[in-house]
């Protein structure tokens, strides 16, 4: 993702021209949107009040849908409602359940929680070798349950966060079928749905996939940018990352299809 410096730049040099070509209001379209941390005094998280400021405007102008149910509309094949809006979280930061759970279930918000197992397992500690969430704790399968309970739908993110091509396929194959155990054993239903650590073009392929299928999986969000239409490959949805820096005004740009310029950034990079 660009700093915020390089995307204040991109904004001013090409904010106009990218918002003429950009989808408007009356277009169809489907936005995932992908938090990490909802947490008070954290650099990298999003607070509590942005939070509860979002799922108000959300609620107020979307149709929120949860992501499994938002899978059997993608494929009953027909074409998709407009202006649906699907919430997820990866990894599996304690601060889903202290700040923003309480948050979703005040608007009835279904949200999906992609769950590295081992660090909610208290094998590896995934804030480590990423310094963006330092020293943020995992979720608890206790709170997992709980929340489980009250209609948060909980998918695998591997077990201990890797760069799924830059590992051995037989490596890849150990992290997917590992964390898709772990989450059935925990939660005693399938775990149909994924998300790819990282997610962005050169961090999953066709092999990574058809491993995904053969192990069951029926679904797996990346973090490429862009709203979804109901063509979207549904081993590659497409999500609208939020971030800490995020004014509301930026929040409300992203999800309305105004920050398309991202997708092409993210080809160029590879
Ligand atoms: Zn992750």
């Amino acid at each position: 993702m660009p700093g915020l410096e390089t995307k204040q730049i991109i904004k001013r040099y090409t904010g106009k021209f990218i918002t003429a070509f950009s989808l408007n209001k009356s277009t169809k379209l489907s936005v995932i949107l992908n938090y990490h941390s909802v947490h008070p005094t954290h650099n990298f998280a999003t607070t509590p009040n942005d939070f509860l400021q979002q799922m108000e405007y959300l609620v107020a102008n979307f149709t929120m849908v949860s992501l499994p149910d938002f899978y059997k509309l993608r494929i009953a094949g027909k074409s998709l409602p407009d202006r649906l809006a699907i919430i997820t979280f990866d990894d599996g930061y304690e601060d889903n359940y202290t700040y923003a759970f309480p948050v979703l279930k005040q608007f009835g918000i279904k949200a999906t929680v992609f769950l590295t197992t081992g660090f909610i397992n208290g094998e590896v500690d995934i804030t480590e070798k990423d310094g963006t969430y330092q020293d943020l704790k995992a979720l608890t399968w206790e709170q997992v349950r709980e929340m489980r309970g009250d209609g948060i739908s909980f998918g695998a993110h591997t077990h201990t966060h890797p760069i799924l091509t830059e590992i051995s396929l037989d490596q890849a194959e150990g992290e997917i079928s590992r964390s898709k155990k772990i989450l059935e054993e925990k939660l005693g239903e399938p775990a149909g749905l994924f998300a790819y650590p990282f997610g962005q073009p050169k961090t999953f392929n066709r092999n990574i996939i058809d491993l995904l299928k053969k192990h069951g999986f029926k679904s797996a969000c990346s973090t490429l940018w862009g709203c979804n239409n109901s063509n979207v490959d549904i081993f590659s949805l497409n999500r609208i990352r939020i971030d800490a820096c995020d004014t509301f005004h930026d929040f409300k740009e992203k999800v309305n299809g105004k920050w398309e310029f991202i997708k092409w950034i993210q080809a160029l990079r590879g």
